[in-house]
């Protein structure tokens, strides 16, 4: 029987369905965001093609998750060729391409377990459980409380939106998970008070992502460490947005040498560059509570998502290219810190360390970064009123001044539109 072509094989429903959007959004996607209006069909490198024609420069990474830009070509591969050899077998089997990826991050971490997981979220409820867990075999089922910290974000599932304790997030969802105490950022006393003989764990996010790009300074780190030691607590890391050489290191917590490494660490986003996957990593010893039956996952480190995680690892996890990745953070920073004397009544500061780059501003964040989507350059919104700019790790110098001339611009638009209203 003659092989049908793709276009033959196709049925005329699903040629309907693949076509293109009408103008208004569809009312059937549930409406949790507040999405732009803009289709993307194509992208390549820190380029980002819309159905409409436009082309935007990507400083948003799909949230700090294209780590190595779109369709880069050794993902691409990477993906084909595993996608035309197998997909999903589920855990109840060895995975080569993650038992591969498992032995990499160990390697290059602390760490001497992984559990893989699908999304950032679910690594940061692993590392709750962990937590618990590592405390109830240790003879302290009591420890099962978690400080975390105000202006932080471990994801949206029931228990890390309880981690997170964002009333924003919370509201309409009770009853809240219990277990966690918040301290403020930066509060040394607060912390020290806030530890109890039920405390199990401290979690902090390195850089804070969603909360302002608030970088916690490496003296700081090994403080943490430190007063865990001293309590008998797990330090966990949440590098879901730090990590994989955002920040120049391929983790943040990574600038403070070995004198800070976590007991466990969460991770997801640019490890996939785009591809959903996530993973918590531990020590052996923190690890020893995680028993065959304690935890589980149907898709978590399938074939694919690992096979993309192994391909991200072959370029970022290169000394070289981190060494890059802080070199053209360093322009970006002095060219930002031009647009600062430039617009000093719009803009109050920079955050951020490395690519995970961040302007406090003067005027409502959500403004600028209107009137940057207007110059084809994409940015995010983090909390206290930060624009993220956040661009693949592999952007070249080019890219950043076409970056900063589009972000001048907008600038100068936001500014226009502050006088005519003063
Ligand atoms: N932790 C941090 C630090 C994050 O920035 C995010 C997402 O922005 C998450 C956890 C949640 O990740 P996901 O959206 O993949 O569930």
């Amino acid at each position: 029987m003659a092989a049908h072509t793709q276009h033959e094989a196709t049925p005329n429903s699903m040629r309907a369905a693949s076509q293109k959007r009408s103008a208004a959004p569809s009312k059937n996607v549930m409406g949790t965001y507040a999405r732009l209006d803009v289709v993307f069909e194509r992208g390549d490198g820190c380029w980002l093609h819309a159905e409409d024609g436009r082309r935007f420069l990507d400083f948003g990474s799909g949230i700090a998750t294209n780590s190595v830009g779109h369709a880069h070509p050794h993902l691409v591969s990477a993906l084909t060729a595993q996608a035309g050899k197998l997909w999903h077998t589920s855990n109840l089997y060895r995975i080569g391409p993650q038992e591969q990826l498992a032995e990499r991050l160990c390697s290059l971490t602390f760490a001497h377990r992984v559990f893989f997981t699908n999304s950032g979220a679910e690594a940061c409820e692993g590392l709750i459980k962990l937590a618990r867990r590592f405390q109830f075999v240790s003879g302290h089922p009591e420890r099962n409380r978690i400080i975390t910290f105000e202006g932080a974000f471990h994801g949206r599932t029931l228990g890390t939106i309880a981690a997170t304790g964002n009333p924003k997030y919370l509201e309409g969802f009770g009853p809240d998970l219990p277990g966690f105490d918040f301290v403020p950022f930066g509060d040394h006393d607060a912390l020290t008070t806030a530890i109890g003989p039920e405390t199990a764990a401290i979690m902090i996010e390195p850089v804070q992502g969603e909360g302002g790009l608030s970088v916690v300074p490496t003296q700081c780190l090994e403080g943490l460490r430190a007063l865990c030691d001293a309590h008998g607590l797990l330090l966990l890391y949440d590098e879901v947005q730090s990590g994989v050489g955002r920040t120049g290191k391929l983790f943040a917590h990574q600038w403070a040498g070995t004198a800070a490494e976590p007991d466990a660490m969460a991770i997801a986003k640019g490890i996939g560059g785009g591809f959903p996957i996530g993973a918590f990593l531990a020590t052996e010893e923190a690890a020893a509570g995680m028993a065959p039956g304690t935890h589980g996952s149907t898709y978590g480190g399938n074939p694919l998502g690992t096979a993309c995680g192994n391909a991200v690892l072959d370029i970022v996890a290169d000394e070289a290219f981190l060494e890059a990745v802080t070199q053209k953070a360093l322009r970006f920073r002095q060219h930002l810190a031009e647009l600062q004397d430039i617009f000093p009544d719009l803009i109050d500061g920079l955050r951020g360390k490395g690519l995970l780059t961040g302007i406090k501003l003067k005027v409502p964040n959500a403004d600028v970064g209107r009137a940057c989507f207007e110059q084809e350059l994409l940015t995010v919104a983090a909390g206290d009123n930060v624009l993220r700019l956040i661009p693949p790790l592999t952007i070249t110098d080019e890219e950043i001044s076409d970056g900063v001339n589009r972000l001048r611009a907008a600038l100068t638009e936001v500014r226009k539109a502050e006088t005519s209203a003063a």
